[in-house]
């Protein structure tokens, strides 16, 4: 059988597009507006490169939906999930049983997990990852006899998934506003976001200043209530905002002090992203849960879990009686085939040591060099995720820079010159991110920031013809 990869497949976009107007709603998408323009289409990936269905080619910075890590067209994992289901498709592990793709991978995320992690649950997605930790961290309380510590802290802007927990747990205004959330016991602090709130303060000092509003939050809410506290090591779909160096630290502290558990969500930071296998180890950090999803399996399955650390997991095995939470794919079978597939790719090929090493510092001086453009008020990057914002003029300082109105919606009109000039990044507001694979060699990093650069001047044409700079 020749794979999608070598076949020269014609595709009916227009045909598609009306099928997909027709049938299928899209996830975070206006349906009104998408039926008016048309869906593009997607049919084949190799390496870091994507082809749709009318034969153009993309450069894929996002790594699909940060998720990708090891490339497209891997073979390897397409074979490892074939055997599985050639094997045993499905079985559950409810009921006193288990598989042993699900075993062997458990075992290996212990291995590979920071210290004090010995067990895991499996889930889906990350969504459900994240409603796993809201129901262990109770249970946990519960178990441990204290049955008032329920609440769990969050931050504005912070994403935790789509499913009711998730989006409560995360803080996404826009979300909110849509199925009554955040649910009952959950509470948010302000984001570590330097731009957006550290005028007069140097990056450090911001960042203790940060992580003080979760010791603020707590002695509101109430130490004896608060059950955990869950961030992402460095947000992501907020728009790739990278902690100052003094944040995770005092964080930490402040957990300590008042005993409540940390949830590092590395559903886009682990396997990898940032250099280590987890960002908690980078920011030196020590969770007592992790998120993880993504990554684990290059995104080829759905597949995410809990790394669960020994505090908890201890008194969960420990004090027994059921845990009521579970679903049909916690360990699937197939999924857990192809994750333990993509993490002997990562290894073999030393990814994580090559993003740490090699490939993301090169990637942080290239990606800094955009910071001369005219539009570019600010760089930042951390291992393999990196943004930038587009500004209408540069002050002397970052917080002197002038926004765009955001009515202009100039990040959108710059992601649409990226798209149709063979280049994937992703807007959020003016602030345009990246999140490539972690194959991308040198020569390829050349090439996007080059890609990057050229996409950048179309868009600074269009807006002064338009007259807003
Ligand atoms: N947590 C984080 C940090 C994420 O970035 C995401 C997805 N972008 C999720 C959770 C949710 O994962 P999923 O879409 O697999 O449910």
């Amino acid at each position: 059988v020749k794979s999608a990869a070598t076949r020269n497949e014609l595709f009916d976009t227009a045909a598609i597009q009306k099928l997909d107007s027709a049938h299928y709603l899209h996830p975070f998408t206006d349906f009104k507006q998408l039926n008016e323009n048309g869906a593009r289409v997607m049919v084949r990936g190799e390496g870091i490169y994507l082809w749709d269905s009318q034969g153009k080619k993309v450069l894929d910075g996002m790594s699909g939906l940060w998720c990708v890590n090891v490339g497209y067209g891997r073979t390897s994992i397409s074979e490892a999930v074939y055997r599985q289901m050639e094997t045993l498709p499905f079985y559950n592990s409810f009921f006193n049983t288990t598989n042993v793709p699900a075993v062997q991978l458990a075992t290996k995320l212990a291995e590979i997990a920071p210290p004090g992690f010995q067990h895991v649950f499996f889930t889906g997605s990350g969504s459900e990852g994240n409603d796993t930790n809201l129901r262990m961290v109770r249970r946990y309380w519960d178990l441990m006899g204290y049955q008032e510590r329920h609440t769990i802290i969050s931050r504005h802007n912070a994403y935790h998934g789509s499913t009711v927990a998730g989006a409560s747990l995360g803080g996404m205004d826009g979300m909110h506003a849509q199925g009554g959330l955040p649910i009952p016991g959950i509470v948010h602090i302000g984001q570590p976001n330097y731009l957006e709130a550290g005028q007069g303060m140097t990056e450090d000092e911001f960042g203790l200043k940060a992580a003080s509003w979760l010791e603020d939050k707590i002695l509101e809410v109430g130490a004896d209530k608060v059950a955990a506290f869950i961030g992402e090591p460095v947000q992501g779909a907020g728009g790739v905002i990278i902690p100052p160096a003094t944040y995770w630290p005092e964080i930490q502290r402040i957990c300590d002090k008042y005993g409540i558990l940390l949830i590092a969500d590395e559903v886009i930071c682990g396997f990898g992203r940032l250099g280590k296998w987890f960002a908690s180890e980078l920011f030196g950090i020590r969770p007592d849960l992790i998120t993880f999803a993504k990554g684990v399996t290059s995104g080829y399955v759905p597949l995410g879990g809990v790394l669960v650390g020994d505090r908890v997991a201890k008194v969960l095995i420990e004090k027994g009686g059921d845990f009521n939470h579970g679903f049909t794919y916690s360990g699937h079978p197939v999924a857990c085939a192809a994750a333990l597939e993509n993490i002997r790719i990562i290894e073999a090929e030393q990814l994580v040591q090559r993003v740490d090493e090699d490939t993301g510092p090169y990637l942080k001086q290239r990606f800094a060099t955009l910071g001369d453009h005219p539009l570019v008020g600010y760089t930042s990057s951390c291992g393999f995720v990196a943004g930038l914002n587009l500004v209408r003029s540069k002050g002397a300082t970052v917080h002197e820079n002038v926004a765009f109105d955001e009515a202009l919606s100039v990040g959108m009109v710059c992601r649409g010159y990226m798209f149709n000039n063979g280049m994937i990044m992703r807007a959020v507001g003016d602030r345009m991110i990246i999140a490539p694979p972690l194959v991308m060699t040198r020569a390829q990093i050349d090439e996007m920031v080059a890609l990057i650069r050229h996409c950048l001047d179309l868009t600074y044409e269009d807006i002064k013809q338009r007259g807003w700079v």
